[in-house]
């Protein structure tokens, strides 16, 4: 059943589906996981046991060493976006070392090092599949948890022990870089790097990032190596001097309307990472003319833009979504090249209640990552 991120059936159907695909698939070989699931909406994470399918001949099964945590993994255990499945395991941040190889598997070694980002399987043979963009795959691409496999079972994410995926949905991660820092490359990573790229932004360009967070800050470290001079927008103020020191050129706190208006018209591009509601209109204002708004953050609410913050200079708004296989690992072995990792918060998983109110409250430099020794 092919599923896409942002079209379900309703959640009643959904649950009576996986109940049925598990019942008949009783007598499957499956392999026993531990990991933290949240078994309802209103529920916290907690300890759970699950099960997870034996190594075919094309995956992988990864020991999870580290698991970033994206804001998308709250947004989806809250139903933010959409109904999801439940238990829901989350985390699409994961890397370790390959445990086993199935016996048609070529890009992997047991002892390798391994990430995988936000999806697990998809078509393979339509036009987004077939030209990079695995992501948007016409069927429906199988996330990485909250989505239904191919196997018939549903998929659980990163807040575990293991894991089992085919190996083309695994990237090779080189170890020279601190595998804590990598995790967060497979989403926040990709979904920054991507649009950077396909708007070549660098040298004698003006790059705004706006909302310094997990993505916000990989964005500043991308801008930064493609050598764009760069502005962090922040709410937080009390954020400057770290911005500065992430290398950033300039702050700007949003919340005061002087240091607004002495950046109006300035921008070439922004990229917008924020994740709750905020007014576009004001940002447009800062764009220059043909300057261009890059969506990354996902709102709850719809956003509401006026035709005039758009037609007067010539504006465009665009979204990205993560990205493609390739294009993950073009940004992998660009980050081992460039020493790229992520700034993070290591944490035990039994205090993940803690971090994400942390991070709601936008106080957490700039990802945390669970350790999954702690499990
Ligand atoms: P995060 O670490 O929580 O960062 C979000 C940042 O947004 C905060 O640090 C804060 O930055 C700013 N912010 C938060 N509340 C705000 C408010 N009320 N007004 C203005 N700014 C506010 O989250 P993240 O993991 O980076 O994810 C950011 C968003 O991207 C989420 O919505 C997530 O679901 C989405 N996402 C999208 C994709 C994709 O494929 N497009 C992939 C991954 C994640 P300041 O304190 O600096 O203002
Ligand atoms: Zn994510």
């Amino acid at each position: 059943m092919a599923r896409s991120g942002y079209f379900f059936p309703d959640k009643t159907s959904e649950i009576c589906i996986v109940n049925l695909i598990i019942q008949s698939k009783e007598s499957e070989v499956m392999i026993p996981a531990k990991g933290y699931a949240s078994q309802n909406p209103e529920a916290d994470l907690a300890p759970w046991n699950f099960q997870i399918r034996e190594v075919g001949p094309h995956d992988v099964q990864i020991r999870i060493m580290y698991c970033g945590v994206c804001h998308t993994d709250l947004h989806q255990m809250k139903n933010d976006w959409f109904p999801g499945i439940f238990p829901m395991v989350p985390g699409h941040e994961i890397v370790g070392e390959v445990v086993k190889t199935g016996g048609h598997v070529k890009k992997f070694q047991p002892g390798d090092r391994a990430g995988v980002g936000t999806m697990v399987d998809t078509c393979g043979s339509c036009h987004d599949c077939t030209n990079g963009h695995e992501q948007f795959c016409s069927e429906g691409a199988v996330w990485t948890y909250n989505s239904m496999g191919k196997d018939g079972h549903p998929t659980y994410g990163g807040y575990a022990n293991t894991i089992v995926v085919n190996e083309n949905f695994a990237f090779q991660v080189s170890k020279t870089l601190d595998p804590a820092g990598v995790g967060p490359l497979l989403c926040a990573g990709i979904t920054t790097y991507s649009p950077l790229r396909r708007f070549n932004v660098g040298k004698g360009h003006r790059l705004a990032v706006l909302g310094l967070g997990g993505l916000g800050h990989m964005a500043v470290k991308f801008g930064l190596a493609f050598g764009a001079d760069v502005t962090v927008l922040s709410n937080s103020p009390v954020k400057r001097q770290a911005a500065l020191d992430l290398g950033a050129h300039h702050f700007v706190d949003t919340s005061d309307t002087g240091q607004m208006v002495e950046v109006k018209g300035s921008f070439d591009f922004i990229i917008d990472c924020v994740s709750a509601k905020h007014d576009l209109n004001l940002y447009l204002g800062l764009l220059r003319t043909n300057g261009v708004h890059i969506c990354v953050g996902l709102p709850v609410e719809p956003y509401e833009i006026s035709p005039f913050s758009l037609l007067s200079g010539n504006k465009s708004v665009v979204g990205t979504g993560a990205g493609g296989l390739q294009e993950t690992q073009e940004m992998l072995d660009f980050c081992a090249t460039h020493q790229i990792t992520a700034d993070v918060e290591l944490i035990d998983i039994k205090n993940i209640q803690a971090a994400f109110e942390r991070m709601v409250r936008g106080d957490v430099r700039y990802r945390f990552v669970i350790d999954l020794n702690s499990l």
